[in-house]
């Protein structure tokens, strides 16, 4: 069996006049995430973090944020089309643990919810995904509720024939 880790981080900023999307799951809020798709920085840690898994570059490198075709596109097309790489690899997802860092708003009540959206795109069980919010006490601009940031990591493992895996 080959066994493979990954390692994903994000950073978007809070401003108003956006929606806030995290995980897929649109969350009421005031403000929401910058960025040239729909700034979901959840999902685009998770993917770095597959992407790192497979020995892939970045998320930039596969969704380019100076192409016009992504503009305003939902992240979760993105994750999964990152799904359907690894799965055409012969890879499966053992589980993906997060951290979101955001002093506000409060994320707890959507946790469950934004768990079973990810678990649809990646066809995984919710229960193979860790979610842990935190607030950065606050410090520093994600203290300031300028920005939210996500930390993922996934392990991937494949059995098979695939490179004469033992
Ligand atoms: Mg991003």
């Amino acid at each position: 069996m080959k066994i493979k880790v990954g390692l994903g981080y994000d950073i978007h900023r809070l401003v108003e006049g956006r929606p806030l999307f995290l995980g897929g799951v649109h969350i009421p809020h005031n403000r929401g995430l910058l960025g040239h798709s729909d700034g979901d920085c959840l999902i685009h840690a998770v993917i770095d973090a597959l992407l790192g898994a497979m020995g892939e570059r970045d998320i930039g490198q596969h969704f380019s944020d100076s192409d016009p075709l992504n503009e305003g596109r939902r992240s979760t097309e993105f994750l999964e089309a990152a799904a359907g790489w690894l799965y055409d690899r012969g890879f499966q997802i053992a589980n993906i643990d997060t951290v979101i860092i955001a002093e506000e708003p409060k994320l707890n009540p959507y946790v469950k919810g934004i768990k079973e959206s990810l678990s649809v795109q990646l066809k995984i069980s919710a229960e193979d995904i860790g979610m842990k919010i935190k607030t950065n006490e606050g410090i520093g601009p994600i203290g300031r509720r300028e920005a939210i940031a996500v930390w993922a990591a996934v392990i991937l493992y494949s059995k098979g024939t695939q490179d004469n895996d033992e």
